[in-house]
């Protein structure tokens, strides 16, 4: 295996272990085999991380947003010049072929760090005229952030937050998910070659009690949650407790709108992509896939034959494009629905079976004749199931697509441009897609509507979530009091 990193926490610059902290074992989904073991932070371990990053902060916080771009400008080039080791590290952390973390992980999180890197130096504030006495703003950090990852995607959602809140001179102490520990610590390690000074990225282990630690503590101003929407509630509310700010990446049930006059093979393409790329673990996937009568069964056969293609093997294989589930536990949450699926009705037109191999595979499964009402069609279900279902009118789809508690993403695929244009206009989601699906440029805000969450990552829009205005008045003349 690839360079592992050397112990459980990376704090104030360095390494650290404590080994009295609860085991935590990090299994390879594709074998099951146990390939590490990390220690959840102790409350000595959590206070050590926010000591050291809340001494940190204010220094760097006076920095110029120059020097700070520089640093992490520094840190993508790393990144991208280790791309392999850290996407073999990837692939171990989640199972997810290389196929795709050789160009989805450590390359996405080079793109945050370049992007905000290059941003830091023009963050900047305004002059307000007032007609003699005048108002500026500054654009200050909000000063200790907290991060919460999910196991999908653990140098991205590193990165994600890492970049944003660094640029705008805060510090973070980021807890990955206790199912994927690994690939944090080499963002940190990273980071910190590239010259970030001590105690401003730390990484530190656990389950959600750690996370809970975080957000509940005085010194920390912000918290940022990629994660479920249950999870999601309870980290909201208790950073209510102390009015901290937060982003909430939440969960989804996205729809995907396909029109007669799409082209076949493009939404057959946009299917695949937003439902099977990391084995269906991802956040934004449109796994409700409203087809149009009059192209639903050309869609249903060619997605059938493409997923004839799909090549699950050996993960470490550039030539597989197919990986198992990241553990034992949600390969059986995603059966369960595939369960529920046939027996509430649906039809299972192919997959949904275990391989006869060790490790968590399961293959993608392809419902039909599915109704809004059925639970796989109303619930998240993070796993390689695409539900089809049929549509007549554009407003009937409009309203059917909306019709979820969840707003994280929606696409749509027709030829007809106007058309288009009002799908994503009538969508109540915050990352829509046209013709496309699944893509998420760090220049172009992320996030979601509805319970799917608060809060933009990526683009400008991140800046207002990681710094405050603070406006300052200038008086020109003498004050007039009243008495
Ligand atoms: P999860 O909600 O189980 O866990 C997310 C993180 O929260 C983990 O690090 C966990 O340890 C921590 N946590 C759990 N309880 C906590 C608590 N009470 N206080 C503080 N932290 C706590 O999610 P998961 O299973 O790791 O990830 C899958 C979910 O994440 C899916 O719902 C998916 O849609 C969502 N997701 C969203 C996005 C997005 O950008 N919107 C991206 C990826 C994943």
């Amino acid at each position: 295996m690839t360079q592992q990193p050397t112990a459980s926490h990376f704090i104030n610059g360095a390494y650290v272990e404590d080994t009295s902290g609860a085991p935590i074992e990090v299994i390879y989904p594709a074998t099951g085999e146990v390939i590490a073991t990390v220690h959840a932070a102790t409350p000595a371990i959590i206070e050590q991380a926010l000591a050291s990053a809340h001494a940190a902060q204010k220094a760097w916080g006076q920095m110029s947003g120059t020097e700070r771009g520089r640093i992490l400008r520094r840190a993508a080039d790393i990144m991208r010049e280790r791309n392999h080791d850290l996407s073999v590290l990837e692939t171990y952390d989640t199972g997810k072929p290389y196929s795709e973390t050789s160009v989805a992980d450590a390359t996405s999180g080079a793109d945050a760090l370049e992007y905000f890197g290059g941003l830091a130096a023009s963050l900047t504030g305004e002059h307000i005229d007032l007609g003699g006495d005048f108002v500026y703003t500054r654009r200050e950090p909000l000063g200790l952030c907290a991060g919460i990852g999910a196991w999908n995607y653990p140098t991205q959602i590193a990165c994600w937050k890492g970049a944003p809140a660094l640029a705008c001179g805060n510090a973070l102490v980021f807890k990955p998910s206790e199912t994927t520990p690994l690939s944090a610590l080499k963002v940190a390690e990273i980071l910190h070659e590239a010259g970030l000074p001590a105690g401003l990225y730390n990484v530190i282990q656990g389950m959600g009690e750690v996370g809970h630690s975080l957000i509940t503590d005085d010194r920390v101003a912000k918290v940022s949650l990629t994660g479920s929407v249950p999870t999601g509630r309870k980290v909201y509310a208790a950073a209510a407790e102390g009015i901290r700010a937060v982003t909430m990446e939440l969960g989804g049930k996205s729809p995907m709108v396909i029109f007669d006059d799409a082209d076949v093979e493009n939404a057959v393409s946009g299917i695949i992509l937003g439902n099977f790329y990391s084995s269906g673990q991802v956040c934004s996937n449109g796994t409700r896939v409203f087809v149009q009568e009059g192209i639903k069964d050309a869609i249903i056969t060619r997605l059938a034959e493409r997923l004839e293609n799909a090549k699950l093997g050996d993960p470490l294989d550039p030539e597989t494009t197919f990986g198992p589930m990241v553990s034992a536990r949600q390969r059986e949450i995603v059966e369960g629905y595939i369960t529920k699926g046939q027996e509430e009705g649906a039809t299972l037109v192919a997959g949904g079976t275990r391989p006869d191999k060790p490790g968590f595979w399961l293959t993608p499964a392809i419902f039909s004749d599915v109704t809004d009402d059925m639970t796989i069609a109303r619930e998240e279900i993070f796993g390689p199931v695409v539900s089809i279902l049929s549509f007549k009118t554009e407003e009937e789809a409009l309203a059917r697509a909306n019709a979820t508690e969840f707003g994280l993403a929606a696409g749509v695929f027709t030829a007809d441009i106007t058309r288009a244009h009002r799908m994503c206009a009538g969508f109540e989601a915050g990352t829509t897609y046209i013709n496309t699906y699944n893509l998420a440029p760090v220049e172009a805000p992320f996030g979601g509507m509805k319970l799917s969450g608060v809060g933009r990552e990526n683009s400008k829009a991140a800046i207002e979530h990681y710094s405050q205005i603070k406006s300052v008045y200038v008086g020109m003349g003498d004050v007039e009091a009243p008495f």
